[in-house]
């Protein structure tokens, strides 16, 4: 199988070329060319996480050989890593309604799901590819992409990462998973200034043309961690298919039965991998798109206008404030019969107007596939208040925009068919917000860790367990620096003078 561009480049690349590669050098994305279809009794009948991420990577990434994908996959998704052996597994909250919880990995967040398995595949593809160099991954982080992406590299072959966090810019919770993250190849950083000043230094760096051929010469180059990369897409399809399975064995449905998934929404990369799930016979009705208040794809979705030009709000729910949800562009071409001189002049315009409309027929198909509203903070506090009350289930403030947006959805159609909402977070990441929710504003000045505890105590839901000892772990990482120094200690790092 062969991966193209979504902007038209006639180059034509292996799935581990890809992966090497990330992002296009036309900019688009890079997408299959066609997406591959299975036989959904065959899965069915599948009983382990790994061996339903087995099939569908080996669909996909057809110039790895089984063993190595298998390696990838048992190294990621083992005991160790994952503190659940379904890796990604449900709750039911209802006959019509469960939780695939997505969180049970290293540091909480359904992030680990890809950058878990990511960085095996692409120390594979680099030796797959001869590349000799030493990829160094830098990453400007508000929080938990860092985390992830650490604990993804850590100690993977032929890699280093770097994250730099803006200092004073993340919650206390997770500047303690960064500074104390093990490893013989992790660094992180704390800069002074906010996430743009980090984000922008960063980018500089990615694009400074002297500082680059430097490297090159002594035998490093430069990656991103972020959610463009296809090999960080493909991973996210499996847990689509394994909620499924895991319905059917709880006789929540039969093997005729449709599903709807509701997706709390940022980068649009987790409802994604639901359409190509789709695509490839999952029998999916509806896929939910669940925003908060940066709500661009509720109305993208409903009026067929994707304008980003509008106020940016900080939400309790952060992972999802983004108003450019790149991964559509992968949509768009799919639905548009991989029309890529099309997507270009969307994505021109994006750039250049803020904003573009689809034609009918794209949107009409569009609307066939998914269904898209928003839920605001004091909605979603409402929800995490009543689910616990009522269902004895806490939902963290993401998986709370999507549970709000389903009960919207089953208000307005009336469908009731078995539906998973994917939880993206363990409640615990977003303790204060959970703790507002819950019990309202705390009266006086509590830490985030007094708050957990506090939680804990009063729900009687467990904090995982590397939450709770973050306390006491060693602070490894100590430095703050400013932001023009970031070069000098990423050449420090790797042994080169400045
Ligand atoms: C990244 C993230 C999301 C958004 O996922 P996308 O793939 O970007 O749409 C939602 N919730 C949490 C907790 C996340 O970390």
């Amino acid at each position: 199988m062969f991966y193209k561009s979504t902007r038209g480049s006639d180059k034509k690349l292996l799935a581990s070329e890809t992966i090497l590669e990330g992002l296009s050098e036309d900019g688009g994305l890079f997408v299959p060319e066609q997406i591959p279809t299975i036989n959904i009794k065959e899965v069915s009948k599948l009983e382990r996480y790994q061996d339903v991420a087995f099939l569908i990577l080996k669909n996909f990434l057809t110039d790895y050989t089984d063993d190595e994908i298998s390696y990838c996959i048992e190294r990621a998704y083992n005991f160790d890593k994952f503190d659940s052996k379904f890796v990604a597994p449900i709750f039911i909250l209802n006959k019509n309604c469960s939780i695939t919880e997505l969180w049970h990995g290293p540091t909480q967040a359904f992030k680990d799901i890809a950058l878990q398995i990511m960085p095996l595949l692409l120390s594979i593809a680099k030796d797959k590819n001869n590349v000799k160099n030493e990829i160094v991954i830098l990453v400007a982080t508000s929080g938990d992409t860092g985390k992830a992406a650490l604990e993804g590299y850590r100690d993977v072959k032929g890699t280093k990462i770097i994250v730099f966090f803006p200092h004073n810019g993340v919650s206390e919770i997770q500047r303690l998973q960064m500074v104390t993250q093990e490893g013989t190849n992790t660094f992180s950083f704390a800069v002074k200034g906010n996430f743009d000043d980090v984000q922008n230094s960063v980018k500089s760096i990615f694009n400074d043309i002297i500082l680059n051929k430097k490297l090159l010469q002594n035998g490093f180059e430069l990656s991103s961690a972020n959610s463009i990369n296809w090999g960080r897409l493909v991973p996210q399809i499996v847990y689509y298919f394994y909620s499924y399975i895991q319905g059917l064995k709880n006789n929540l449905f039969d093997i005729n039965s449709e599903i709807n998934f509701v997706v709390p929404t940022g980068n649009f990369g987790n409802i994604l991998a639901g359409y190509y799930a789709k695509k490839m016979g999952l029998p999916v009705k509806k896929l939910i798109c669940a925003s908060n208040s940066n709500n661009v794809l509720t109305d993208f979705i409903n009026t067929g206008i994707y304008n980003r030009k509008r106020k940016f709000y900080k939400t309790i729910s952060p992972s999802m404030d983004i108003l450019i949800s790149s991964n559509l562009e992968r949509l768009l071409y799919d639905l548009s019969d991989s029309d890529a001189g099309y997507i270009s002049k969307l994505m021109n315009q994006l750039k250049e107007k803020g904003e573009y409309k689809i034609n009918n027929d794209l949107h009409s198909k569009i609307k066939d596939l998914f269904w898209a509203d928003w839920a605001d903070d004091v909605e979603t506090k409402e929800q995490i208040y009543k689910d616990f009350k009522e269902n004895n289930y806490l939902l963290d403030t993401h998986t709370a925009v999507g549970r709000t947006v389903y009960l919207k959805y089953i208000s307005q159609t009336k469908d009731f068919t078995p539906t998973f909402i994917l939880s993206t977070a363990n409640p615990y990441k977003f303790s204060i917000s959970i703790y507002e929710a819950l019990f309202g504003k705390p009266e006086y000045d509590k830490s985030e860790f007094d708050l957990m505890f506090e939680i804990e105590e009063k729900t009687k839901v467990l904090i995982p367990a590397p939450l709770r000892s973050l306390k006491e772990k060693d602070i490894i990482h100590k430095s703050i620096i400013n932001k023009e120094h970031m070069v000098d200690e990423i050449l420090k790092i790797l042994g080169i003078k400045s």
